[in-house]
């Protein structure tokens, strides 16, 4: 079968395209223009596979009809495309506007120019689960049955931009899941809702200073940047390797009862001093630009995850946080050359 996966320059779309080619499929990846075609082809993962992917521009995914062209001739659709950047100029044109219509637009133009798609799974977020006004809600268990319940009002009048964030996610799954309750297309929506993703980076990677929040990250733990300062939190409740990630795309995409689901990816809390502890063990070159680890621990107390049904239903078996954090130094090495 043939897959479209919107965003395709995307660090996460990067992994998705990887594991649907390895499992047998063709993928039809859409960007937004010609400069991020060229790019795409100098990946590994095109060098490797050119024959079984394609590239095609949609240009603005909010426009009317937007993927009209693009949804024609494939058998599913994986929507990863969706702007994340917590620093915004304008909440609703740089972030509610793309997450929400670009994901009601892509589901308008299948059920009206492709009735064999099946099965769309759409990329969300814990940012869709999680309730910022509650703060550390303690001893509360998130899950796919939670809800954050940010109107779009909230997140186009808020300054915090991860509030705004937040609003675009929700409301965007939100919408999904109501666009087939009414209009009662051919095809079912699965969402899968990762927290903080890590991981290599397969994407193409242009310029270090305009890297994606979560690629940053990781270089921000070996670039010098936070020796001084440490880490801004002593670590976060919840975080998913972007191949644990990727591989619930493909599960979620061919179990049928991934139907109308949603499914929290996580393999559960971490610390930033356990992961620049395995950078100083396993890449002794960083000493010195890898903050210190302090002990500090400020997880005590804040609110806590539950995996089971991404783990029962769709047969994930999480990765580790070392694994990840090797990997993801790993993948910048040829960058720093
Ligand atoms: P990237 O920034 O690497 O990819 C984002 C993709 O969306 C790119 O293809 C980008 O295109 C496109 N995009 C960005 N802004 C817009 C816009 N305004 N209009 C149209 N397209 C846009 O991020 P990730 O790979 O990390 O994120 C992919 C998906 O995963 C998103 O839906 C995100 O919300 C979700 N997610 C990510 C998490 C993470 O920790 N990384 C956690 C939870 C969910 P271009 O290359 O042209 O800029």
């Amino acid at each position: 079968g043939t897959v479209l996966v919107s965003g395709a320059s995307g660090f996460i779309a990067a992994h998705v395209i990887q594991q649907f080619v390895e499992s047998g499929y063709k993928v039809v990846g859409t960007v937004r223009n010609q400069t991020s075609i060229d790019n795409f082809k100098k990946t590994s993962t095109y060098q490797q596979y050119s024959d079984y992917i394609r590239l095609e521009i949609v240009a603005d995914i909010s426009a009317a009809g937007a993927f009209d062209e693009a949804v024609k001739g494939v058998d599913g659709v994986i929507h990863t495309q969706s702007p994340f950047v917590l620093n915004v100029q304008d909440n609703e044109k740089d972030l509610l506007i793309p997450a929400i219509q670009g994901t009601v637009g892509i589901l308008k133009s299948i059920k009206e120019n492709n009735p064999f798609v099946k099965r769309v799974v759409v990329t969300s977020s814990f940012a869709a689960i999680v309730d910022l006004s509650k703060g550390v809600h303690r001893d509360h268990v998130y899950s796919e049955k939670d809800w954050n319940p940010v109107t779009y009002e909230e997140g186009k009048a808020t300054d915090i931009g991860a509030v705004a964030y937040c609003a675009s996610k929700v409301l965007a799954e939100k919408a999904a899941h109501e666009f087939v309750a009414k209009e009662k297309p051919n095809f079912t929506v699965a969402t899968i809702n990762p927290p903080m993703v890590y991981g290599p980076n397969l994407h193409y990677i242009s310029d270090l200073s305009r890297l994606g929040e979560s690629p940053a990250l990781i270089y921000s733990l070996i670039n010098g940047s936070l020796v001084e300062s440490g880490v801004p939190e002593t670590g976060f409740p919840a975080w998913v390797d972007v191949r644990d990630v990727a591989l619930a795309h493909l599960r979620a995409y061919e179990n049928p009862k991934s139907a109308g689901q949603r499914y929290f990816v996580t393999a559960g809390s971490f610390l930033y001093d356990e992961m620049c502890q395995t950078i100083l063990d396993n890449f002794p070159q960083f000493k010195g630009k890898v903050p210190v680890p302090t002990g500090a621990n400020t997880l005590d107390g804040l609110y806590r995850t539950d995996n089971t049904k991404a783990r029962t239903e769709l047969g994930i078996n999480f990765r580790s946080l070392e694994e990840c954090t090797i990997d993801s130094v790993n993948s910048f090495l040829p960058l720093l050359k």
